[in-house]
């Protein structure tokens, strides 16, 4: 349709002014070819006239009436044209045409009544005689001296006319003839300029509708083809462009969904206009962002609003460390920075709100740590300091007394030594879990025999058997010491704290599935009271204090175990019945195939 529309547009323009301009040409040649023949006509008649008054004078210039009876006689034939003579006093003397006796007076025809004042007239006249138009040119004779008649020719208008219409009807023809031939050269024209225009247009549309890739066809025509060329080099550049920008966008966009740190931007209004996932996941905001979104939607932390007015307010960037979430509980750093453009106006606020939960978690983790081990430290240490200072005050005097008091303090100096140990352990073991441990397939039934040997001593002691069932052919890749000091742990406190007299027995069993060995230490003691389940592995947590000192006790055997299986990439559990006993697995994963 814009096509249609654009054609007909250029190639109608055109086809008007072609018109206009062959109408006034034509106009200009009618005219001009009429006056021609006009003067042409009249020029004939002229000579025509001062032949025939040449013919009817005599040598003294009166008329010669043989002359002129002759004239008449025979005139009528030889001229084409009707000429009439007539005597000053209006009287017709003759007529080629019609008898001139029976002809009125003349006297009042403005011709006749010109030519005699004035020597010639030519008159355009209705002739009531002949009923139409004439043209009329007479002539006084003779020209000099007084007036003997005035010879008059006449003609019909249509005899003049029927001879410019015959020239004009040539000329209308060669107008069309030229007018058909402008249009269809004018219509090919069009359609070779056109044709290629339209294309560039809808081209451009294209292009200009998002649609990238598309490129113009260059067309034949050379102005066209140099502008197709230069829409098209364009249309690259801005693919380029566009592209880049799209790259950065998306870079910009993924660092930003990929920080593990808050970022949100709000304009002047406090409209947000910028939320990553983190943030989103910190204020629990998770509604898509619409240009009607307020910051007051987004964070709803009174403490965080206050930070962002006192930022404004300072305009200078200010950190501050609060918590959110619907019961206080992360705790967060907020930053929060004016946003200026390089002239120094305002565009808004950044809010960065870095989740340090888990770091101050640690913190008070490790302090209470420090508080533990000062304290587990000073238990032994007063002890011996107190019994080595009773002794120095004279108790060393009594031997038996001596004896007693050095046996306690070797017991405590052991304890502090068995702390000092464990806590290395520990250390070492948080070491291995940042670095990790080399693992190799290790026979796991031996493994279990060594560490019931380790405790052979002390189940003897107390009456109870070990037992160890355990595949030959299980060799799970693992570290071999650590199992063996995780398993010497539980069953030295399968040992003290879970054999009964009727029940005199700990199971120490291994299977393995496929991906995952597990190993189980059984007692068939009392059990374990359901709340101290949780807790179990802290360090320092023990059920019962006093007798887990009076056992030698350090109360980090279990927190070790639980580092040696993390550290193997596993878990720890425990079950307890006072029924049945307490029951501790190690669940130990693998990749590698057991051979
Ligand atoms: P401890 O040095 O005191 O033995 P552990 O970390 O090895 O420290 O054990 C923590 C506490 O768990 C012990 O003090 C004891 O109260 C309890 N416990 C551990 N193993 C058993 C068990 N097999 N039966 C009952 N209680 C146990």
């Amino acid at each position: 349709m814009k096509k249609k529309n654009l054609f007909y547009q250029f190639f109608g323009v055109h086809i008007l002014i072609l018109i206009a301009a062959i109408s006034f040409a034509t106009y200009y040649t009618w005219f001009a070819m009429r006056e021609a023949f006009n003067r042409q006509w009249l020029q004939e008649l002229d000579i025509q006239t001062r032949v025939a008054a040449t013919v009817l004078l005599d040598a003294d210039g009166a008329l010669d009436e043989t002359a002129v009876s002759r004239f008449f006689a025979q005139a009528g034939d030889a001229f084409e044209h009707r000429f009439t003579l007539v005597r000053p006093d209006g009287k017709v003397l003759g007529d080629t045409e019609a008898n001139a006796a029976s002809m009125d007076s003349h006297a009042d025809r403005p011709e006749i009544q010109e030519a005699l004042k004035n020597g010639t007239s030519v008159q355009r006249r209705y002739s009531t005689s002949l009923g139409k138009s004439m043209l009329y040119l007479a002539h006084r004779v003779p020209a000099e001296g007084p007036a003997a008649a005035v010879v008059r020719v006449a003609v019909p208008e249509f005899a003049l006319m029927r001879e410019i219409a015959a020239s004009g009807r040539t000329l209308l023809v060669l107008v069309t003839l030229v007018i058909a031939a402008a249009v269809g050269m004018g219509y090919v024209a069009s359609l070779r300029i056109i044709g290629p225009v339209s294309a560039l247009q809808s081209g451009l549309r294209r292009i200009g509708d998002g649609e990238l890739t598309f490129r113009l066809a260059v067309p034949a025509v050379p102005h066209l083809a140099e502008l197709a060329k230069s829409i098209n080099q364009t249309a690259d550049r801005i693919a380029k462009q566009i592209h880049d920008l799209a790259e950065e966008r998306n870079l910009r966009t993924l660092i930003l969904a990929n920080m593990a740190r808050g970022v949100i931007a709000a304009d002047v209004t406090h409209t947000v206009k910028d939320i990553n996932a983190a943030a989103r996941n910190m204020t629990g905001f998770h509604a898509p962002l619409t240009p009607a979104t307020r910051i007051g939607e987004v964070i709803r932390h009174p403490d965080l609003l206050r930070l962002i007015d006192d930022c404004e307010r300072a305009q200078e960037p200010i950190e501050r460390e609060t918590t959110i979430g619907p019961d206080g509980e992360m705790t967060v750093t907020a930053r929060v920075t004016p946003l200026n453009d390089t002239h120094g106006q305002s565009m808004g606020t950044l809010i960065i709100i870095n989740d340090v939960t888990h770091l101050r978690k640690l913190e008070t983790v490790r302090q209470d740590f420090v508080a533990n081990v000062s304290h587990e430290l000073r238990t032994p240490i007063t002890s011996i300091k107190g019994f080595a200072e009773t002794l120095l005050d004279g108790a060393k005097d009594d031997p038996a007394t001596a004896e007693r008091f050095l046996t306690i303090i070797t017991r405590q100096a052991n304890q502090l030594e068995a702390i000092i140990h464990d806590l290395l352990d520990l250390s070492r073991l948080e070491q291995n879990s940042a670095q990790g441990i080399e693992k190799a397939p290790a026979p796991l039934a031996a493994i279990l025999r060594n560490a019931a040997g380790l405790c052979q001593d002390r189940a003897n002691a107390r009456g109870i058997r070990l037992n160890v069932t355990c595949d030959p052919a299980l060799t799970p890749p693992l570290h071999a010491g650590l199992i063996e000091q995780a398993l010497v742990n539980l069953i030295d406190n399968a040992i003290k704290y879970g054999a009964t007299p009727e029940r005199p027995q700990v199971d120490i069993t291994a299977t393995a599935t496929s991906g995952a060995a597990e190993i189980r230490v059984r007692d068939h003691g009392n059990g374990i009271d359901k709340p101290h389940l949780d807790r179990l592995f802290e360090r320092f947590y023990r059920v019962d204090k006093g007798r887990s000192r009076e056992m030698g006790g350090t109360g980090l055997g279990l927190a070790i175990v639980k580092h040696i299986t993390l550290v193997h990439g596993g878990t720890v559990t425990v079950e307890s019945d006072p029924a049945r006993g307490t029951t501790f697995t190690l669940h130990l994963p693998f990749a590698l195939a057991m051979e």
